[in-house]
């Protein structure tokens, strides 16, 4: 039996082999593990790729925003609108920092936040907007910076899935994802599209004071060695990380090639059936397939998950439940039925293995045992 994992993260680990190796020994043999070469050699590396002004590594994605947060000067009882369908950082810092998650619905053919529904949430208390772009396309951007310069918001965007995508504006401008705010934040966990071997994060801004802003939130509030001006977090990227992903950014165009090739053979595949609704990418955005989600219309999700693991394929549910049913996040601003799209996805969508390392084969042996379960 074949055995299909969500990712082949040891598949790509070894066709590059040598340079991480080498670059890990080079690491070590400098002892250099915090700061230093490696670091900054990737933050300037992602700069040009990004064709931003400043990259501020750190620890991980959910800390990124959390930074963001911090360094825009947000303060308690301030509202930060998110989208209901995420994964939980994008709301739990802002819980975290006591602000208030002000949740809205989604877009049903992209599964990105809905700008109207944006609009309708908006109070005086509203300081902040955070799309994500969830499974890899960008949300309406063109739309959101409308309505954050008519309130006078910051745009933070949760760009943890989507790096590499671009964006065209009605403009016909065309920016990277995370670079269109005021603030983007992404993850290096080793799963997402540009993965370390281990946590690893990073912040964009084009805004030099903003930039100078985060790096001082990062490192302990401190401008000044021992001098602390600010009451800041520790949230570093480390050389070896560092030294891993400048190598796979070098790679980075290709492995979201290699994705999209899974994303079109998937849409072929299923085009003979309505029963499995596919990705629809919307015409401002590329779609970099950090997942491949479908939704499912009559079909027994828990009875398909069950015969694809029994032919050794994975899959998974991004995500079950909405934010605004989580236990944690329960509030009496919400209730269930709020935000029927959100919730309708929670029941009905499936993420299929998508990575970088697969073969036809392999597609040709999922795609027939997912149609052998719904015919
Ligand atoms: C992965 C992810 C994060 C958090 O990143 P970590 O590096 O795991 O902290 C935040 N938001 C979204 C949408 C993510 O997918």
């Amino acid at each position: 039996m074949q055995h299909i994992p969500m990712v082949d993260l040891v598949g790509q680990y070894n066709k590059i082999k040598p340079e991480v190796d080498a670059a890990i020994q080079q690491v070590l043999s400098t002892a250099g593990f915090i700061g230093g070469p490696f670091v900054k050699k990737f933050q300037e590396d992602l700069q040009k790729y990004l064709d931003v002004k400043h990259v501020i590594p750190c620890a991980n994605g959910t800390d990124a925003l959390q930074v963001a947060m911090m360094a825009l000067g947000l303060k308690p009882g301030d509202e930060v609108i998110t989208t209901s369908f995420t994964f939980i950082a994008s709301a739990e810092v802002i819980a975290l920092l006591r602000l208030t998650p002000v949740l809205v619905d989604v877009d049903m053919t992209t599964y990105n936040i809905d700008p109207m529904a944006v609009e309708r949430a908006i109070t005086d208390r509203t300081k902040a907007i955070v799309p994500v772009h969830l499974f890899g396309q960008c949300a309406n951007m063109d739309a959101i910076l409308d309505i954050a310069r008519r309130h006078n918001l910051y745009v933070i965007e949760d760009n943890a899935q989507a790096i590499g995508a671009e964006y065209t504006f009605k403009d016909g401008t065309v920016k990277k994802s995370g670079t269109i705010g005021n603030i983007g934040c992404t993850s290096f966990f080793p799963s997402k599209n540009l993965g370390c071997y281990g946590d690893g994060g990073a912040i964009f801004t084009d805004d030099d004071a903003l930039a100078e802003q985060l790096r001082v939130v990062v490192n302990h509030g401190m401008k000044v060695r021992y001098y602390h001006d600010y009451v800041g977090v520790n949230s570093r990227l480390d050389a070896i990380q560092a030294a891993v992903l400048d190598i796979k950014l070098a790679h980075l165009d290709e492995y979201i090639k290699a994705r999209q090739k899974v994303a079109a053979y998937y849409e072929k595949a299923f085009a003979c059936t309505d029963r499995i609704v596919t990705p629809k990418t919307a015409d401002f955005t590329t779609h970099v397939f950090h997942q491949y989600t479908v939704v499912l219309k009559d079909v027994d999700r828990d009875g398909l998950m069950q015969h694809l693991q029994s032919k050794g394929i994975a899959s998974a549910i991004y995500y079950p439940v909405p934010l605004h049913i989580q236990k944690a996040y329960r509030d009496p601003r919400y209730k269930e039925g709020d935000f029927p799209n959100c919730e309708y996805l929670c029941k009905h969508v499936l993420a299929l293995p998508i990575h970088t390392e697969f073969n036809e084969e392999q597609l040709e042996y999922v795609t027939s045992s997912v149609l052998e379960y719904i015919r």
